[in-house]
C-alpha cells in the first residue's frame, strides 16, 4: 500500500507540499475548508489563492525574493511554473493573475494521481501514522488554532497586517495618469498618478486625520514592520511615504519631462485588466474613508473598490519552541508546520516552506534519510531562521540576504557581495540537490 500524508490547510504551502508529495510517490490527503468556510481575505474557492498583492517580487538574483525564486525554480515548485504560465506585465518583476495560477494550480492538483481533495473545516489535529503538515495560514480557522494550542505550547501568537484595495478598472481615468516602469525595466508596466508638493501634503493630512477601524480590545496593536498600513508610514512623518509606497525615483512624468514630487503607482491585477492594485496602500482606514480620501487622488475621481484595504490577523506559531531545522514539531515528530503558520513570511516564503515540508514528509513517510539544507541557500537559512530565531520576541520573517552567512571574502561593494552570496547559494544548492536525488 502506499505510504500517505495528510495536508490541512490548501494555500500557498499546503498545494505546494501536496505536489511534491504527490510528485515522490505518496497518497495525499489535503483538507481546504473553502469554499465552504471562507477566510475574511480569500475571494475564492481555489487552493493557492493570493490574497492581496499579485506581486512575487522582482526576478533578479541579487534581490532577497529574485534568490528565493530561483532555488525554488532548481527545486521544481509547482506553484513557480503555474505563476509564469499566468504572468502579467510588472518591469522586472513576477506578478500574476491571481485568479488564472490558483484555478491553475487547483485544476493540476484535481488531476494528480494520489491527491485527494477534501473539503470542509478541520477542528481537531488529526490522528494516524502518516506525516501530517499543518499549513492552514495565517487565518487558520479559530476553532482550529484552539485545537492546536496542545501542539504549540500554548503559545501561537499573532500580529496585523493589512491589505490594499484593488480599483475596478472602468472607473479610473487613465489620462491624468502616465504610464511606465520605474528606471524604464521592462516595459510601461505601472500605471502612475503624478503629485505635486501641494497635492502631496494635502493627501498625506488627509491619511493622517481618516479614520481607522477599531483594533479589538482583546488583540494587541501589532503591525508588522515590512507591511505598514499606509496611515501608520504617514504618521512617522509628512515625508515619509514619498520615501516609502509613493516615492517618484526612477520616474519621469513624459508631459512636464520631469520627476514629480510623488507619485502614487497602480499595477495590473489580472490579465484582462479588469482590476488594478493601489501598490503600498494596505490599510485600515474605515471603507468611507478611503473612498473619501482615495478618490482625492487625479484620475480617481470616480474609482470604484473592487475590495477596500483592511486589517487581518496573522496567526503563526513560537518556531524557535515548536520545531527543528525541518520545520517538525520537536513534540511530535509526526507533525510538519509549513508556511507562514510557521515562522515565514510572505508568498515565496510560504511555497517555499510547504515546498520542502512536502518533501521532508515524503522522506520520512518512504524511510528515506532526510538532508538538512545548508544554511548558505535561501530556503536553508529560512528554516534555520524559524528554528533558532529568539523566541523571546518571535516575528515572522521573509527572506532576506542577512539570514545568509556572510561569503568570507572582504567585499565593499553590497550589489557584488549579494552576487557572491547568491552564487555560492546556487552552488549548495546544486550540491544538496544531487546528494538528495531530488
Ligand atoms: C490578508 C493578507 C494579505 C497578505 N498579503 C500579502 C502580500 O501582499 N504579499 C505577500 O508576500 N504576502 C502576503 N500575505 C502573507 C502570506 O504570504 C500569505 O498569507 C500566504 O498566502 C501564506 O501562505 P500559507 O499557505 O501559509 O497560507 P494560506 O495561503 O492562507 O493558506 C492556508 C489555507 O488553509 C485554509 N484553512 C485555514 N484553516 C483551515 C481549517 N481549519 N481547515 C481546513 N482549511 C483551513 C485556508 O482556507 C487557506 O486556504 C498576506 C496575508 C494575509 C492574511
Amino acid at each position: 500500500m502506499k505510504k500517505k500524508v495528510t495536508i490541512i490547510g490548501g494555500g500557498l504551502a499546503g498545494a505546494e507540499a501536496a505536489c511534491q508529495a504527490a510528485r515522490s510517490g505518496l497518497e495525499v490527503d489535503l483538507h481546504e475548508m473553502r469554499p465552504l468556510v471562507m477566510t475574511e481575505a480569500h475571494q475564492s474557492g481555489w487552493l493557492a489563492e493570493m490574497v492581496c498583492s499579485n506581486s512575487l517580487g522582482s526576478e533578479e538574483v541579487t534581490s532577497a525574493s529574485g534568490l528565493l525564486k530561483r532555488e525554488l525554480r532548481r527545486l521544481g515548485s509547482f506553484f513557480l511554473r503555474q505563476a509564469e504560465q499566468s504572468r502579467v506585465p510588472a518591469g522586472s518583476s513576477l506578478s500574476v493573475d491571481r485568479l488564472r495560477l490558483a484555478a491553475g494550480l487547483t485544476r493540476k492538483l484535481q488531476g494528480m494521481p494520489g491527491v485527494r481533495l477534501i473539503q470542509g473545516e478541520v477542528r481537531e489535529v488529526p490522528d494516524g501514522d502518516g506525516p501530517l503538515i499543518i499549513a492552514s495560514g495565517p487565518l487558520t480557522s479559530p476553532a482550529f488554532a484552539r485545537a492546536l494550542s496542545g501542539l504549540t505550547l500554548r503559545k501561537h501568537l499573532y500580529f496585523f497586517d493589512a491589505t490594499c484595495p484593488l480599483l475596478r478598472a472602468e472607473s479610473i481615468d487613465f489620462t491624468q495618469l502616465f504610464a511606465a516602469s520605474r528606471y524604464e525595466k521592462g516595459e510601461a508596466d505601472f500605471w502612475n498618478i503624478p503629485l505635486d508638493k501641494e497635492r502631496y501634503e494635502a493627501f498625506v493630512g488627509d491619511v493622517v486625520r481618516g479614520e481607522t477601524a477599531e483594533v479589538h480590545e482583546f488583540e494587541k496593536k501589532v503591525f508588522f514592520d515590512a507591511c505598514l498600513p499606509l496611515e501608520e508610514i504617514a504618521r512617522s512623518g509628512t515625508q515619509s511615504l514619498a520615501f516609502g509606497p509613493l516615492k517618484p525615483v526612477g520616474l519621469v512624468d513624459p508631459r512636464s519631462g520631469r520627476r514629480p514630487f510623488a507619485v502614487v503607482q497602480l499595477r495590473q491585477d489580472d490579465l484582462q485588466k479588469n482590476f488594478y492594485q493601489l501598490v503600498g496602500f494596505q490599510t485600515r482606514l474605515k471603507h468611507g474613508e478611503q473612498k473619501r480620501i482615495f478618490r482625492t487622488l487625479p484620475g480617481l475621481e470616480r474609482a470604484e473598490f473592487e475590495r477596500f484595504g483592511r486589517m487581518h490577523r496573522n496567526t503563526y506559531i513560537n518556531a524557535p519552541l515548536i520545531i527543528n531545522r525541518f520545520s517538525q514539531c520537536k513534540q511530535d515528530g509526526r507533525v510538519y508546520f509549513a508556511g507562514q503558520l510557521s515562522g515565514v513570511e510572505g508568498y515565496v516564503e510560504s511555497v517555499a516552506s510547504g515546498l520542502v515540508c512536502g518533501l521532508f514528509a515524503a522522506r520520512d513517510a518512504l524511510g528515506l534519510e532526510r538532508l538538512e539544507l545548508p544554511r548558505e541557500t535561501a530556503v536553508g537559512a529560512l528554516l534555520a531562521y524559524a528554528a533558532n530565531a529568539d523566541w523571546r520576541d518571535f516575528r515572522p520573517s521573509k527572506f532576506t540576504f542577512g539570514l545568509l552567512p556572510e561569503a568570507g571574502v572582504e567585499v565593499r561593494d553590497k550589489k557584488r557581495k549579494k552576487e557572491l552570496k547568491a552564487e555560492r547559494a546556487g552552488q549548495e544548492l546544486d550540491q544538496w540537490i544531487r546528494e538528495a536525488k531530488i
